[in-house]
């Protein structure tokens, strides 16, 4: 079985935990993925909203290395997607909140010359860029130009924790696809009503750009009492493919960031979750989709 997941805050935990990436108690670990055929793993490194400035940069660079010590000395295990190597888990490189860029320009492209693929702009606050989540405001003046030299560069922009005015003013300004690594649907009567989910007008505008939607394992984004456990994955697939989101879904667990339900507590879940979505009568085609090509198909094309 072949997973592609968009967005997990292990290497940040493992930092802050001093725990090792090959080997841990945690939700996600190389030796869990390495039982799969191939595991593209996105590992995003967490900038929390009391860090700006010179603070954020110092803190990424410093899990940033951990990374890549990681990625050494575990060479049986993980390589840097996109290196040719045949190993079973591929790693790419990503960065949660543009604070790291410590709201410079030169600051981004250092950014870019460490690996960083991907960035979600925000967390739930504002920062030099923009508005997130539970904050007020769209993109700054510096934000627009920071949008521009990621596209420019060949950064993937990160939707996911935006604020709806911030979502907006991205959409506008931006000719690439973008994605949303770890956002779900706000669906059913509002009832996943989270300022954290995706409403039908976004969902469509990631769809008609080709981006990407991945589904967020996180209890509070997902869980309701209509729907348990898996059920309620299935209820997030079944809505995004009526809006025609069949090579827009795909992956985005938010292991090692959030409390997990139930169903799918560690990357060793996966292969429950499949055959339970199986059971509920999604095709193998749909699903193979979900958990690894459309996000192997836009990967390849950047
Ligand atoms: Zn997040």
């Amino acid at each position: 079985m072949k997973v592609f997941d968009l967005h997990c805050d292990t290497i940040g935990e493992c930092y802050k935990q001093q725990k090792r990436l090959r080997s841990n108690d945690m939700h996600l670990s190389l030796e869990q993925l390495s039982r799969y055929e191939e595991y593209c793993q996105v590992f995003a490194i967490w900038i929390t909203d009391d860090k700006r400035g010179q603070t954020a940069v110092d803190y990424f660079d410093s899990v940033a290395d951990l990374y890549y010590n990681s990625v050494e000395e575990n060479a049986d295990l993980i390589s840097v997607y996109g290196s040719g190597k045949n190993t079973p888990v591929k790693g790419i490189l990503a960065c949660e909140g543009g604070s790291a860029c410590g709201g410079t320009l030169e600051g981004l492209r250092h950014l870019y010359d460490r690996g960083v693929r991907l960035i979600t702009l925000t967390w739930n606050a504002n920062n030099e860029i923009g508005g997130g989540a539970f904050s007020e405001g769209g993109l700054t003046p510096f934000g627009v130009e920071f949008v521009k030299e990621c596209e420019r560069l060949g950064i993937v922009i990160d939707v996911s924790h935006l604020n709806r005015e911030t979502f907006w003013d991205v959409a506008k300004i931006t000719t690439k696809p973008f994605v949303a690594s770890h956002s779900n649907a706000d669906i059913v009567d509002n009832v996943y009503g989270h300022k954290r989910n995706l409403d039908e007008v976004q969902i469509k505008a990631i769809r008609d750009r080709g981006g990407l939607i991945g589904l967020n394992f996180c209890y509070d984004f997902l869980q309701q009492q209509e729907y348990p456990g898996l059920l309620s994955l299935g209820e997030q697939i079944r809505y995004l493919l009526a809006l025609g989101c069949e090579d827009v879904i795909a992956l985005g667990s938010d292991y090692d960031g959030c409390d997990m339900i139930e169903d799918l507590k560690c990357a060793c879940s996966l292969e429950n979750a499949y055959n339970s979505l199986l059971s509920q009568g999604f095709s193998k085609e749909i699903l193979n989709k979900i958990f690894y090509e459309n996000a192997q198909r836009f990967f390849e094309k950047i």
